[in-house]
């Protein structure tokens, strides 16, 4: 008799279910929403309150991360707070503190090419990995009821990342000036969005970066 056996595979243990998006949603298609809705969230949310920010959540961010909901069990506290429950200036700390955080890992990106925080994503499990809707394998991000605003954020740039890391290895750029984010290879080399791009002192130059090649007056 063998003692050594192979083992069948266990038909009654549980399937590795994998998310599949809707038909007619791709990978891509994802990311390019994640990522309008993250830049969004980076380069406007100086400007919000409570209502901005409620209004951001109920919005683009439920529209870009509709595909995979979190699974929590019950939380012994009372659940997590709703967003009109809490002080409008503990709202205004949490989205300073979220943009400040994300700012980071994004000028991690920049300086270094680290790309720690889809890591700390995948870790964290607040991405995941599915298939779009002709079963090739995509991202997504995970909507969960406790997240912190500054993981919500992150999650939708990792998406992002997983799908075009190449964008955020030459093009990701946050303007030394109004640290905007912008995913623009010539505001990259100069540091600055093209608002704040040094202006040439040559008179008649009709692009908004110097360096690049100039129009006959
Ligand atoms: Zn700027």
């Amino acid at each position: 008799m063998t003692l050594v056996q192979s083992l069948p595979p266990n038909l009654d243990g549980p399937l590795d279910t994998v998310v599949v998006l809707p038909e007619g949603f791709s990978g891509a298609e994802v990311a390019r929403v994640c990522r309008e809705t993250a830049v969004q969230f980076m380069n406007e949310s100086a400007r919000w309150g409570k209502p901005e920010l409620a209004m951001w959540l109920a919005g683009p961010y439920a529209i870009a991360t509709r595909h995979v909901k979190k699974e929590e069990g019950p939380n012994l506290l009372g659940g997590t707070p709703l967003i009109k429950e809490i002080d409008i200036r503990v709202v205004d700390r949490v989205i300073r503190a979220a943009r400040t955080e994300v700012h980071q890992a994004l000028a991690q990106v920049c300086a270094d090419q680290s790309s720690a925080f889809v890591l700390r994503a995948l870790i964290a499990g607040t991405v995941t990995r599915c298939e779009d809707g002709l079963r090739e394998p995509a991202w997504a991000p995970v909507r969960g009821a406790s997240m912190r605003l500054a993981d919500r954020v992150l999650s939708l740039f990792a998406v992002d990342y997983l799908v075009r890391p190449g964008d955020y290895e030459t093009d990701l750029s946050i303007c030394a000036s109004c640290s905007s984010i912008t995913f623009d290879a010539y505001a990259r080399r100069r540091d600055y969005c093209s608002l704040h791009a040094p202006q040439p002192a040559r008179k008649g130059l009709t692009v908004p970066y110097p360096g690049l090649p100039q129009l006959e007056a």
